[in-house]
């Protein structure tokens, strides 16, 4: 089996994580060690000597890593670059993203002068250090729009009314805990209030998501949206997205409640234009109910709206996805955010994706990825922020698209980590950030009934972190 010893150092998250990446599970033993489960016999050094790395395998005088030396790059970072490189060479396989196994692939990209850097030093495939380059600059000037001081406002309502196999978020059954919804509004009102000396008057953007907030009733969503806009001075707030995510919760006086109320964005979320798919995935509406939805949008005056689909559902083949593709850009929404399929452990297809580990559906999902990102940039759409989540589809990475001029600052505000979020309802995560503490979190708890037993107590978190 494979046997990673680490020598002068405990970095054992990133040779995890690199481990993971090419043989799937691995597990330490002992403090020094990590393994993993698979031929033939092999053991690599990583070692860290006076703040040098170097890594090399037993037998293989061929496989020795050396620091880059014009690289000004953190020990912990450098083994796993080291053993990233060891491995590829071995095994004769490189990923789309190298050696960049983290969530944010742009805060690396930030610091490189060039895309040919980032193929050079951390072996990423030119087409996604493009990617990654592109993103990060498009980031970067976003965020500089934000002032340093101005927080977003996340306000999460986590139920839905079904829940999608692959869905690995916070989200309950609305049908089965319709009693609770009024209780809930409630205690999200409760936290804003008890949280109001601390938010500031500037906020820079609002994002109302969940699970699905439309999933309230007419009645109940306008209650919540009212109260939850006059508590935070919407009318002063430069972004408003609200997430109306699923097509079988929206209706026309929802949609004209979030206008008349000041709403600027909306997200209506096909994921794939195949109902044969949606049924497999128990999303409970139709693909017509998706055009419904948009074309209500429209009428009523949305300007912004944002579609989101996913690369890699079970079953479809490349073609579908392509399909789904084309049908949502002739749309001509303003934001387009392309996902690759996560199997996180919360979902509950997480038991069924074998096939999706296969070499076979990691080419798919890649061909499908390469095929939307050169298809939405001729269509005139750019990327403007990028993030990975674990354990997507061969490792591949979610890209949020946007027409010129209407990127979406809340997501950009909330990936970068450099400016403060408050985060309302079940699920949320605050976090305050100082240029000289760097950043702090404050996660409230995630399931409903919970959070309104302990709501006072997620409040007086947030006071702690916010007050200065
Ligand atoms: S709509 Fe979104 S949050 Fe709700 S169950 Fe589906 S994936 Fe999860």
């Amino acid at each position: 089996m494979p046997i990673v010893r680490m020598e002068g150092h405990d970095y054992s998250f990133p040779v995890s994580d690199v481990l993971r990446l090419f043989y799937g599970a691995c597990w330490p033993v002992g403090s020094h060690e990590i393994r993993a489960s698979y031929d033939p016999n092999i053991v690599i050094h990583s070692c860290l000597t006076d703040g040098i790395v170097s890594t090399w395998m037993d037998g293989q005088d061929a496989l020795r890593c050396e620091p880059d030396k014009d690289a000004n790059i953190s020990p912990k970072r450098e083994v796993k670059r080291q053993l990233y490189r060891v491995l590829s060479l071995y095994l004769n396989f490189n990923f789309p993203w190298g050696s960049l196994t983290g969530i944010r692939p742009t805060l690396v990209a930030r610091e490189a002068a060039s895309r040919e850097e980032l193929v050079d030093r951390y072996f990423l495939r030119h087409d996604k250090a493009q990617l990654a380059f592109d993103t990060a600059r498009a980031e970067d000037s976003i965020l500089a729009r934000i002032p340093e001081n101005e927080p977003s406002v996340y306000v999460g309502v986590p139920f839905c009314r079904s829940r999608c196999s692959y869905c690995s978020f916070v989200s309950e059954d609305a049908y089965a805990k319709t009693h609770l919804l009024p209780e809930y509004v409630d205690a999200v009102l409760a936290e804003i209030r008890s949280c109001s000396d601390v938010i500031p008057r500037n906020v820079s953007s609002l994002y109302v998501g969940g699970g699905t907030p439309t999933v309230l009733d007419d009645r109940l969503f306008l209650y919540f949206l009212e109260n939850v806009f006059r508590e935070l001075h919407a009318d002063q707030i430069p972004e408003i997205t609200v997430e109306a995510g699923r097509a079988d919760t929206i209706n026309a006086v929802k949609l004209r409640a979030m206008k008349d109320l000041g709403v600027h964005r909306i997200c209506i979320n096909p994921q794939t234009l195949s109902n044969k798919t949606l049924r497999t995935l128990g999303r409970n509406h139709t693909v017509e109910e998706f055009y419904q939805a948009h074309d209500l949008a429209e009428q009523i005056g949305f300007t912004t709206i944002n579609m989101d689909i996913i690369a890699g559902l079970p079953d479809e083949v490349e073609e579908e996805f392509i399909h789904s593709l084309e049908g949502i850009t002739a749309l001509s929404p303003e934001n387009i955010t392309l996902h690759t399929l996560s199997r996180k452990r919360r979902a509950a297809m997480s038991d069924q994706i074998d096939t999706s580990l296969s070499e076979s559906a990691n080419q798919t999902v890649d061909d499908m990825l390469t095929f939307g990102h050169q298809f939405l940039q001729k269509n005139g759409y750019e990327s403007y922020y990028l993030y990975r989540q674990k354990d997507t589809v061969g490792g591949q990475e979610n890209t949020g698209y946007s027409k010129p001029g209407h990127a979406c600052l809340y997501n950009v505000a909330m990936m970068s980590d450099q400016r403060p979020v408050f985060g309302f309802g079940a699920g949320s995560v605050s976090k305050n950030y100082d240029t000289h503490k760097g950043l702090t979190r404050s996660p409230n708890v995630r399931e409903a009934i919970e959070y309104i037993r302990r709501v006072q107590e997620m409040a007086v978190r947030k006071n702690q972190l916010f007050r200065v």
